[in-house]
């Protein structure tokens, strides 16, 4: 038995053990049942060291990482996350890392109900690429495309702590040992917001989520709905970490461009609004509106109150 044959053992038990799997990990391909009346959704991922990961992070960390943001992408479809299968380019079979690695994978795996249903595994430069299947009712996945003018502006949670979790990991900033735990936990372990992105499917007329800032995503909604967009930033949510940590100028500029938060961006018709605080005051998850969309096509305006604010946003570079 190969040395890969061997690790691979690691990763045939991932995730619960869900009864719509016919055949997981062990043959040719896996065998699944679809529900009657859903759709499938699936999203990729691939997370490269050096480009996307710290070569000497925590394996259990990434491990956790790597299903969260495949998870967060169909939170933000609206769907229930179920299938995983993953690709690994290892340069070597390093056991007790692998371990730790499939660790991680298997309780954030576990915590959203989803199971690796197979994968590859390749000699290579370290890195991992996952795909990530779940499912929506039939027609009520929600798309970028779907924001109409005058529909508001919402984002979950916090903007900005993530970046600032990289920021401190790289010892360009300093934080109060109060405010570590937290900002640690933001940028290694993100909570994709699964049972709120289901909520939103009758609610939510467009979603996407927040992997490389506010104001690098949005821009993604205006163009595939052909409007525009006014966000306050007055009203973008920040975490008393954040706050605390930078200047104020710094703080905007994380919360704008900083990447890696996770959170889902939506819009809401006027009509629907007034519903949105029950709707989702189960999932204790704060919402906040932020702006709302508008005519101009394909152009985000920034404001501070009623004055225009000027901003380069400048896309996010995970390790720079
Ligand atoms: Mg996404």
């Amino acid at each position: 038995m190969g040395e890969f044959d061997l690790i691979a053992r690691y990763f045939s038990n991932i995730g619960v053990k869900r009864t719509d799997v016919s055949i997981g990990v062990g043959d040719d391909g896996a065998v699944l049942q679809v529900r009657d009346g859903y759709d499938i959704v699936v999203t990729t991922d691939t997370m490269v060291a050096g480009t996307h990961f710290f070569p000497d992070v925590d394996p259990r960390a990434l491990g956790h990482k790597l299903v969260a943001v495949n998870v967060s992408d169909l939170a933000a479809m609206g769907a229930e996350p179920t299938w995983l299968s993953l690709a690994m380019t290892l340069p070597s079979a390093d056991e007790s890392w692998l371990a730790q690695f499939a660790a991680g994978l298997h309780e954030t795996a576990e915590y959203y109900n989803c199971q690796l249903i197979g994968g590859d595994t390749t000699r290579g430069p370290l890195s991992f690429s996952m795909m990530a299947k779940g499912q929506v009712p039939r027609g009520k996945a929600i798309t970028r495309a779907g924001a109409k003018v005058g529909d508001y502006i919402y984002v979950t949670g916090t903007l900005g702590d993530a970046a600032l979790g990289l920021k401190w990991v790289q010892g360009q900033c300093e934080i109060s040992k109060k405010h570590q735990g937290h900002v640690l936990q933001r940028f290694h372990y993100p909570s994709p917001r699964v049972a709120l992105g289901q909520a939103l499917r009758n609610t939510a007329s467009s979603a996407m989520d927040i992997s490389d800032g506010l104001a690098g995503d949005l821009p993604h909604i205006l163009r595939r709905s052909g409007v525009g967009a006014y966000v306050d930033i007055q009203r973008l949510p920040m975490s008393q970490a954040l706050k605390d940590s930078c200047t104020a100028e710094e703080a905007m500029h994380l919360a704008l461009s900083g990447g890696e938060d996770y959170e889902l961006l939506f819009t809401v018709p006027e009509n629907r609004r007034g519903s949105l605080d029950v709707l989702l005051s189960p999932y204790g998850v704060p919402i906040t509106c932020i702006g709302r969309i508008t005519g101009a096509v394909g152009k985000l305006e920034l404001k501070t109150g009623e004055q225009p604010y000027a901003y380069q946003h400048q896309g996010f570079q995970h390790f720079l």
